[in-house]
């Protein structure tokens, strides 16, 4: 059995959410709301606490493979997936944060926290559908929407420095016409080029179920807005934690970073040709782990039962969706758009239909 926290009220005993609104703690009975200094004060105290019933377990007990929890609420046992890192108790809803997989190594530098409430996220949504012309009117109701959740999902971060040397040979050719003669020059010049180069904000997913593309859809986020980690931030949604180690993505950005700075070394230049060979060796990388808001709605839809999916980012609210077209609307309109069952539609307001 694992550590749970749930954050309560101090009026009532109620249990205390994170309002994006006001980003501050609010209690859903009494309507007390405690101010973000309370929140991360609350988040430490919660922490500490966890950590010390962690402790007196012993280590066999705490293997973060295992997923039965107690609800501090009223007690049921709350079953996840292994990733899960806040849900809700099934039984008596109040919001739980799984402390355990949250901590040493896996607690995350910084988190991003919600900006957007769900009720903004609704609004989004039914603008998002209705001026989507090829959509299957059928494939959505009003009832859906309860299964609108937000979920903070694991990326990691890196900002990468280092130093990019390219070799090779340039050519510039000039044509010079005579009476006689059509005369050709070409110079041949050595070329050498280097440079320090930074990236910053290089981001990757870091939970391997997640959907890539539609994840990617709703990038980027303003990192500026980072905070740091708390707890508290967590409590009324839910959160998956990292199951992607900190080693692969920092390869897979190290390896991106020297894809670019072979374009940036390669492009820009006044010869008619270039051509060589370019490397980046990086001398500074840095990785953050980050937790990051979005309103996700998952819907089982069509003959085939298949899911669909829509996403927002919850800081800046722009949408990605995978979503049921119309095949009949689709003729009707005679465009040669073909027939796909369904579309990836992104967009940060300006949509394509
Ligand atoms: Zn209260
Ligand atoms: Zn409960």
């Amino acid at each position: 059995m694992s550590t749970t926290m749930t954050f309560k009220c101090p009026c009532c005993g109620g249990y205390l959410e994170f309002d994006p609104a006001q980003q501050k703690f609010k209690c859903l009975y009494c309507g007390q709301v405690l101010s973000q200094s309370d929140l991360i004060e609350e988040s430490e105290k919660r922490e500490a606490e966890a950590e010390a019933a962690q402790e007196e377990q012993t280590r066999s007990f705490t293997d973060k493979k295992l997923r039965g929890y107690h609800c501090q609420m009223c007690g049921a046992e709350i079953v996840t997936e292994e990733t899960t890192a806040a849900t809700r108790c099934y039984f008596c809803h109040s919001p739980v944060v799984l402390h355990d997989r949250l901590d040493d190594e896996f607690r995350p530098d910084g988190v991003i926290p919600f900006q957007l409430d769900k009720e903004t996220a609704e609004k989004t949504f039914m603008d998002y559908i209705s001026k989507k012309k090829f959509v299957d009117r059928g494939f959505f109701n009003g009832a859906q929407l309860e299964m609108f959740s937000g979920v903070y999902y694991p990326w990691w971060y890196a900002d990468i420095e280092g130093e990019g040397v390219f070799s090779g040979e340039g050519t510039r050719s000039s044509v010079m016409t005579t009476a006689t003669h059509i005369i050709t020059t070409t110079r041949v010049f050595s070329v050498e080029r280097k440079g320090r180069l930074s990236f910053r904000n290089m981001a990757r997913k870091a939970l391997m179920k997640a959907d890539g593309k539609l994840s990617d859809g709703i990038h980027p986020y303003d990192v500026s807005a980072v905070k740091p980690y708390a707890s508290g931030y967590l409590s009324g949604f839910l959160a998956e934690m990292r199951d992607v180690p900190e080693a692969g993505a920092k390869e897979e950005m190290i390896r991106e970073a020297q894809n670019y700075a072979a374009s940036m070394m390669k492009g820009n230049h006044s010869f008619n040709s270039l051509s060589g060979s370019a490397s980046f060796t990086p001398t500074q990388v840095k990785t953050r782990y980050v937790l990051l808001p979005a309103w996700v709605l998952t819907y089982k839809g069509g003959k085939d039962g298949a899911p669909y999916y829509y996403m927002m980012n919850g800081q800046t609210g722009r949408v990605c969706g995978k979503l049921p077209i119309d095949k009949k609307r689709v003729l009707a309109t005679a465009l040669g758009v073909g027939l796909a069952v369904f579309l990836l539609l992104c967009g940060g307001g300006a949509f394509i239909w």
